[in-house]
């Protein structure tokens, strides 16, 4: 599946108005593979998943323009918008549910937020740098956020 919604040119629209083709789309690299296929099946999905979508990707921006810009996705699905990444916060593949902060939300919307999110964090965006590098910067960011926050509570 591709995570791939022009959140920031569709958020200010009201439904009366048309709306056009994005000049961006922001993806995420996808693996194409599941636990129960066999290895060969899996390979076989993956080099044809991979080639469809980046000729669709291709066509887009010959055809309409359309720059694509694939991001790492490392824990886009347990990741929350307050930055608590949790895999628990993933209630079903289709609910999201924030543990620290409560958010609900439909889990697919929210993952496209925060790939969209990390279009602007080379540190996190980056599309070859390890899940572990990825989480250890989530958590990194997460515990700064507090800090920040305890701070400006106490100089109240
Ligand atoms: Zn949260």
């Amino acid at each position: 599946m591709i995570r791939a919604f022009p959140l920031k040119h569709y958020a200010h629209r009201s439904k009366r108005e048309k709306i056009t083709a994005p000049a961006k789309l922001v993806t995420e690299r996808v693996n194409f593979s599941h636990p129960d296929l066999s290895r060969a099946m899996n390979r076989l999905l993956r080099n044809c998943g991979r080639t469809i979508v980046r000729k669709k990707l291709e066509s887009l921006k010959e055809d309409r323009h359309i720059q694509n810009q694939e991001l790492n996705g490392a824990y886009s699905s347990q990741g929350c918008r307050c930055g608590y990444v949790d895999a628990k916060n993933r209630k079903s593949q289709s609910e999201f549910e924030c543990k620290f902060c409560g958010l609900t939300m439909n889990a697919d919307v929210k993952s496209a937020k925060v790939i969209d999110g990390r279009s602007s964090a080379p540190n996190l965006g980056a599309k070859y740098i390890s899940k572990r590098s990825v989480l250890d910067e989530l958590v990194k960011r997460f515990i700064e956020r507090r800090k920040v926050g305890a701070d400006n509570r106490s100089a109240l």
